[in-house]
């Protein structure tokens, strides 16, 4: 899309992320204020962004100047023919042998991707090819008729300069290219003192008042472009901090899983989905076998480490997109699992289960295995309108209460008394790694 609002960032062609140069720190982009009004010009990488910046902003004004001005060109021969009659041979050669090609050929170029950031320097060459050949033209008409076309040219580079939204240099250049060739072409065949020269004179002050004009604009396209760059910035940098403040907020800083906050929130958000939807969900609650004699033998950052490679562990173990497993509290997990049953819940817990054991974390005190070992309460659920989630963390948590009664190191199923005839069943064998 030429005219997106992302194509159009002072950061680059590509948007924020187009690190062509350095990132320039704010209080370089304050310098360059100072710096851009004394020379226009900024300094380092910043010209070429700023150049790139006005070409995405501008190119589809210049294409359709450039359409007018070819269209017009090629029309005036029209002109030519009405003003000169039997005399226009020679000015149609060079309009159409000469000017006109050139014009077709930066007419292509304009049209081209690829000169995007040098639109003004074409532009600056379409003004130039203008000028060499109506002043050939003007070289060859009969005297009488040198006047219109002489306003013509004159026309052509105060509009060019005007309204080309070029850069205050490149509309320099231009104005200097039309006074050499203007100089180069006209006045050995004028003389110094003839009407060409008063002319020329007159020419000047115009393409001077033009370029006043210019250099103006110039600065406040310049100072918009450092505004808008600055804006960019302090949006980028606010993004940055709210994505590290919701880190702070949902992240456990020990694991880097989901915190007791994160789990509250998506347990609720998946609640409320699943009663919707009118499907099954699951939790885990699950919790380190013996932890405080790990600790006791290890001492408390050991002990840090082996809670960071369980919860990694489970984490890598729970990977379908919607689970979530979080730090519940010290050394307690708990995992949600959305449209789970009972018994698709327990192979997962059973899987985790085997995972942590797999770890093979040696645990000498622990009275349930030689290695680190967890025990899981399972439940799982079909949300109603009478019950809430915290529901479900009790079911989870009675059937870890009764997993860690019954020996530890395994999983335990909440079933409800009407099903199995008692409230809590074991759904698996003690499995010892
Ligand atoms: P059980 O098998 O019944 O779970 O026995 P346990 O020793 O693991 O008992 P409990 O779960 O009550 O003990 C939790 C211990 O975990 C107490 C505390 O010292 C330790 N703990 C809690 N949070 C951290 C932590 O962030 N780092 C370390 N190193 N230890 C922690
Ligand atoms: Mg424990
Ligand atoms: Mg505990």
């Amino acid at each position: 899309m030429e005219n997106s609002r992302h194509s159009l960032s002072p950061e680059g062609p590509n948007g924020p992320d187009d690190h062509e140069s350095q990132p320039l720190v704010r209080s370089e982009l304050h310098g360059q204020f100072y710096v851009n009004r004394m020379r226009l010009r900024f300094a380092g990488g910043l010209e070429d962004r700023y150049r790139r910046y006005c070409g995405l902003r501008d190119r589809r004004y210049i294409r359709q100047l450039v359409n007018i001005l070819v269209a017009l060109y090629a029309l005036y021969g029209l002109f030519d023919w009405l003003l000169l009659g039997a005399q226009v041979e020679p000015i149609l050669k060079i309009r159409y042998a000469m000017g006109l090609p050139g014009l077709v050929s930066i007419w292509f170029l304009v049209h081209s991707r690829k000169f995007d950031s040098y639109l003004d320097k074409l532009v600056v060459l379409g003004l130039f090819w203008l000028s060499v050949t109506t002043l050939t033209m003007i070289r060859v008409v009969p005297d009488e008729a040198k006047g219109l076309y002489l306003i013509s040219e004159l026309a052509i580079i105060m509009a060019g300069l005007t309204i080309g939204k070029m850069r205050f240099w490149p509309a320099l250049t231009s104005g200097l290219l039309f006074v050499v060739s203007y100089l180069l072409i006209l006045m050995p065949f004028g003389g110094v003192f003839s009407f060409l020269a008063y002319y020329l004179f007159l020419s000047v002050g115009a393409i001077g008042l033009c370029l006043l004009a210019q250099y103006s604009s110039d600065r406040s396209s310049r100072r918009e472009f450092l505004q808008k760059l600055l804006i960019h910035r302090k949006n980028q940098q606010l993004k940055k901090l709210n994505s590290r403040l919701k880190d702070l907020a949902e992240v456990d800083p020990l694991t880097g899983i989901g915190n007791r906050r994160s789990f509250d929130q998506v347990l609720d958000e998946e609640w409320r989905r699943a009663r919707r939807r009118g499907y099954n969900l699951a939790i885990l609650m699950c919790d380190i076998d013996f932890f405080k004699s790990y600790n006791d033998s290890f001492g408390h950052q050991q002990g840090d480490l082996c809670i960071q490679q369980v919860a990694q562990c489970m984490k890598q173990t729970v990977r379908r997109p919607g689970d979530l497993v979080a730090r519940y509290g010290g050394e307690e997990f708990a995992v949600i699992l959305p449209a789970l049953d009972k018994e698709e819940a327990a192979n997962v817990a059973r899987v985790i289960c085997q995972s942590v054991r797999d770890l093979r974390i040696p645990h000498p005190t622990s009275h349930a295995n030689e290695f680190v070992t967890i025990s899981v309460g399972v439940a799982a659920v079909l949300p109603d309108e009478e019950s809430v989630a915290s529901d479900l963390v009790g079911l989870a948590d009675e059937a870890l209460y009764l997993a860690k009664k019954n020996g530890r190191n395994r999983i335990q199923v909440y079933r409800p008394a009407v099903e199995s005839g008692q409230k809590l069943m074991d759904s698996s064998p003690k499995s010892v790694g």
